[in-house]
């Protein structure tokens, strides 16, 4: 979502005249978005800053604004600590990023707009399509009710709101007249769409209505709250053909003393329950999640029940991480905290467990002929091309960048840690 918001920031500001560079000494407006989510985001927005305030130290007159998620838990305190900034700019006020620069060249004073609206203004705001972009986000929900107790979302992104399906249809619409393939659907809890709204639009009817106008290639969308997630949503995985075979549903941790505290409002029985369900309708499905170790009170048991499923369910992937208190959370008051050292060791283990399974699930691949919408030039060889199947995996192949924005059939030679080898048939 952070990235949809920084292209929406973009989008705004390029109608103001702005371009980008991605030389940073030469811009004359900087603007970092920022992720409190967890703690290491926030000491990487704290790097970055001390990196302006030496750049501002110097000749350099940039203008210099945060956005995101931190700036609304800051505000004004942002100043204090870094006194070079020149505006703030919270997560429902994305839509005044213009006027906000506009003031502080006036003005040149710290500038806060940080107001929570009873309506997100920038969910109207539609990023429009540059040539050749292939994939694009749409958001279609902003916020989040659920109050997980480790989560701030809900207090930095506030309560959930979910836009028009019409508003939707119409961005989708717009985008793909532009030739982009790919909606990524995007929204903090995309199950729970449609339930701030006066019209009867469920997700899954939202997903049929993209279906419907039969010209987008590929449907995604993230995240999911397994609480939410319901048959009728599974059972689109097997209705909508332009739906990808992939879903990320995090499951956060294995044990059910743990899911409780974290107040995620779901069992492990459950979980799976759904899981089952899942790969009865779609087989080949690739099934992604998150995973929190060393959460307050996680006993080794506890942990050792984490590894459980996740040798049971054999995830794709996952995103693991360790707890961080959050200013303000519930479980920040939590006092049975997880000694750093134990979290580390707790995390190290279960991403080696977790490399492995994506190794042999990467392996299982080969021999298949994949559907590959390619996206471009590999990192690795200017000689290759490189593509994401249906199920999210990343391949490279041999291929004339003319491919780039078309979908082929690609046979998997080779799987490795984080990608396919493949040949174009
Ligand atoms: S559902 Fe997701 S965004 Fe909402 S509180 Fe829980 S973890 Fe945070």
């Amino acid at each position: 979502m952070n990235v949809n918001d920084s292209e929406k920031a973009a989008s705004l500001l390029e109608k103001e005249g702005y371009v980008q560079t991605s030389e940073v000494e030469k811009a004359d407006l900087i603007i970092v978005n920022t992720c409190s989510v967890r703690d290491k985001a926030e000491q990487k927005v704290h790097s970055l800053l001390g990196r302006l305030r030496r750049l501002k130290n110097g000749e350099n007159t940039a203008i210099i604004g945060v956005m995101g998620c931190l700036a609304q838990q800051w505000g004004k305190g942002f100043f204090k600590r870094c006194p070079h900034i020149n505006f703030v700019c919270g997560t429902h006020n994305i839509h005044r990023i213009p006027s906000l620069v506009k003031e502080a060249q006036l003005r040149k004073k710290y500038i806060e707009a940080v107001n929570f609206n009873g309506h997100v203004p920038s969910l109207d705001l539609c990023v429009p399509a540059s040539k050749g972009k292939i994939s694009s986000y749409v958001t279609i929900m902003q916020g989040c009710n659920n109050f997980c107790s480790y989560c701030i979302v809900p207090y930095v992104r506030g309560r959930e709101e979910s836009r028009p399906s019409g508003d939707i249809i119409r961005e989708v619409q717009r985008l793909t007249e532009k030739g982009v393939q790919e909606i990524i659907l995007l929204g903090q809890n995309v199950n729970s769409y449609g339930q701030t709204l006066e019209e009867e639009t469920g997700f899954p009817e939202l997903l049929g209505k993209i279906r419907d106008l039969h010209s987008v290639n590929r449907i995604r969308f993230t995240t999911s709250h397994p609480k939410d997630f319901s048959d009728d949503l599974i059972n689109s995985f097997a209705e909508i053909d332009e739906l990808c075979e992939h879903i990320h549903l995090p499951v956060q941790s294995g044990c059910n003393e743990v899911l409780e505290k974290m107040r995620r409002r779901y069992t492990v029985e459950e979980y799976l329950a759904k899981v089952e369900r899942l790969r009865s309708i779609c087989p080949d499905i690739s099934i992604t999640s998150d995973v929190i170790v060393g959460f307050p009170g996680e006993e080794e048991k506890y942990f050792q029940k984490t590894i459980d499923l996740v040798k049971k369910v054999r995830f794709d992937n996952i995103f693991s991480f360790k707890y961080s208190d959050r200013p303000g959370v519930a479980s920040q008051r939590f006092s049975d905290k997880i000694p750093e050292d134990m979290k580390n060791k707790r995390l190290a283990l279960l991403q080696d467990i977790q490399a492995k399974l994506t190794l042999e699930k990467n392996r299982a691949q080969e021999g298949k002929t994949e559907q590959v919408l390619v996206e471009g030039t590999s990192k690795g060889s200017d000689a290759d091309i490189m593509g994401r199947t249906r199920g999210n995996r990343i391949v490279n192949f041999k291929g004339s960048s003319r491919l780039i924005g078309k979908t082929v059939q690609v046979k998997i030679l080779r799987g490795y840690a984080h990608s396919l080898r493949g040949e174009m048939i």
